[in-house]
């Protein structure tokens, strides 16, 4: 019998449309898989069996009685543990949410709900999604199936780590400076940041509100269309999406697989290659653009000379903003409280004793330097400096994409480094993000797409990511450029790259 956990999205669906599978067996399935390998890899922090199972059995009996379904209907999928999920668990890798049961869904949760997708679990993340390994978790770390000793890269390490270890066909992500995109690129899987206001932020727990996005997370550049088309659009509960339909992505996505890039102008950014990047990971850089080449693109040289200051912007604007965002844990509304060992027992004593034990280290650093960011007589020489940086990176984009209709870059500088290589050295893990940050700044959307293995320092061979970015609302492009390197490298490779992850469990 097929392995139903080994299958795409798109073929799972196929199947179960056609009556050769159902979904309470994919779904067990699934769950089999999670009971096997996530002591291992733990991507998850909450598996939710029963309401899987439950949303499973109400969509075989639906798609039996005749009703017409969503494309995806009876698919599993995991959801980032940022993401509030009414009746489960949702604590954003933080201590400081320990035992919160949201009493909403997020737009996209009800979204996926109404079109009978069986949520599976909550994946584990860095706390309120700072970092770039899921070290920060206050749940422990979730481990790189490629091999078990790595990140999975962060802070949506869980979501990423259970597509590639066959955990779940879907997974959602969010992605403030790279946390779908550089966890895509370290574990073989595929990420997409939309263009910010694309998909809905209604019930994503905040990090960074002008910077964050939510966005899909799979295995194929056709699944993630699929799950992209069915989470976005607008939302009248979010002041910043965008009042307008979707770009065609997913019949983007199929004409892409045709492998036809005729007329497509290709920038490679100057600044987002060279110092800093692993020879490997530039070695299937450069690989995967002749493959463009001859699949018709040209290839044009680009530059955006302030690129080089987005992570100090970037730096300055998202503590800022989680400084402000994270006020409101404050021990009276949501989970955690923590009371003052000795004398009285004051609201501000019970929010410096609750915040005191309920932040890790990584969220307590960047509340400090937001807020003094943000402090008078400071304000203008960080946060204002840091926003006209930001002006002037929107400047870069615009000018680059009036010579290219699409750029790319290496996903991530490297591939997954060991636990603890970077964790005590916030710089060196803050550098990891150099390549996805600007897209965040800008607002435009961008896609990572499994790019090969490429030898680490260490000798071990481990994945790598080729992004591409295109203009605001023009998400279509990245799906077309992607699923036409996707079906190049897989044709040059034989097999998805996920076929050589070493066996688990
Ligand atoms: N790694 C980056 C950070 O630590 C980005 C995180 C994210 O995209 N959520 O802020």
């Amino acid at each position: 019998m097929t392995d139903l956990t080994r299958l795409s999205a798109a073929r799972l669906a196929e199947l179960l449309a056609a009556g050769e599978a159902s979904s309470v067996e994919a779904t067990r399935a699934h769950l089999d898989r999670i009971a096997a390998v996530d002591g291992d890899v733990h991507a998850y922090l909450h598996v939710s069996d029963e309401v899987a199972l439950a949303t499973a059995a109400d969509v075989d009996a639906r798609r039996a009685a005749g009703e017409e379904l969503h494309p995806l209907a009876g698919v599993p999928i995991a959801v980032k543990d940022v993401v509030v999920t009414k009746g489960t668990p949702s604590t954003a890798g933080s201590k400081i949410l320990e035992g919160w049961i949201p009493p909403y869904d997020a737009t996209l949760v009800e979204k996926i709900r109404a079109a009978g997708l069986p949520i599976l679990g909550k994946t584990n993340m860095d706390e309120f999604a700072m970092g770039s390994s899921t070290e920060h978790s206050a749940y422990g770390n979730t481990h790189n199936p490629w091999d078990l000793e790595r990140i999975p890269g962060g802070s949506g390490g869980g979501s990423a780590a259970a597509v590639a270890a066959f955990e779940a066909p879907l997974a959602i992500g969010t992605d403030t400076g790279g946390s779908i995109r550089q966890p895509g690129a370290v574990t073989g899987t595929v990420g997409v940041k939309p263009t910010y206001g694309g998909v809905s932020r209604y019930g994503l727990i905040a990090m960074a509100s002008s910077l964050d996005q939510a966005g899909p997370v799979t295995r194929t550049v056709l699944d993630s269309a699929l799950l992209h088309e069915l989470i976005g659009g607008h939302d009248p509960r979010d002041s910043t999406s965008i009042p307008e339909p979707l770009p065609p992505i997913v019949a983007a996505a199929r004409e892409g697989a045709l492998g036809d890039l005729s007329g497509l102008r290709v920038g490679v950014v100057t600044q987002l290659q060279g110092e800093g990047y692993q020879a490997g990971v530039l070695a299937r850089f450069h690989e995967s653009l002749e493959l463009l080449t001859k699949a018709g693109a040209e290839i044009v040289e680009v530059s955006c000379p302030s690129f080089e200051y987005a992570l100090a912007a970037y730096y300055l604007i998202m503590p800022s903003e989680a400084s402000s965002n994270l006020a409101k844990f404050d021990g009276m509304r949501f989970g955690l409280r923590v009371e003052p060992e000795e004398g009285p027992v004051t609201a501000e004593r019970v929010m410096a004793a609750t915040r005191g034990a309920g932040f890790g280290d990584e969220v307590k650093r960047r509340v400090i330097l937001g807020t003094y960011a943000l402090s008078a007589g400071y304000y203008d020489a960080y946060y204002g400096s840091a926003q006209k940086v930001r002006t002037l990176i929107q400047r870069d984009f615009d000018a680059a994409f009036a010579a290219a209709d699409v750029l790319v870059s290496p996903t991530a500088p490297t591939t997954a480094f060991r636990f603890g290589e970077k964790l005590d050295d916030p710089l060196a893990m803050y550098l990891n993000d150099v390549a996805t940050i600007p897209a965040n700044l800008a607002g435009v959307p961008g896609i990572s797409v499994p790019n090969g293995l490429a030898t680490s320092d260490d000798g071990a061979a481990l994945p790598t990511g080729f992004q591409i970015l295109a203009p605001a609302k023009a998400d279509d492009r990245l799906y077309r450029v992607g699923a036409a390197l996707e079906s190049a490298l897989e044709s040059s490779w034989g097999a998805p790259l996920l076929a050589r992850a070493p066996e688990l469990g």
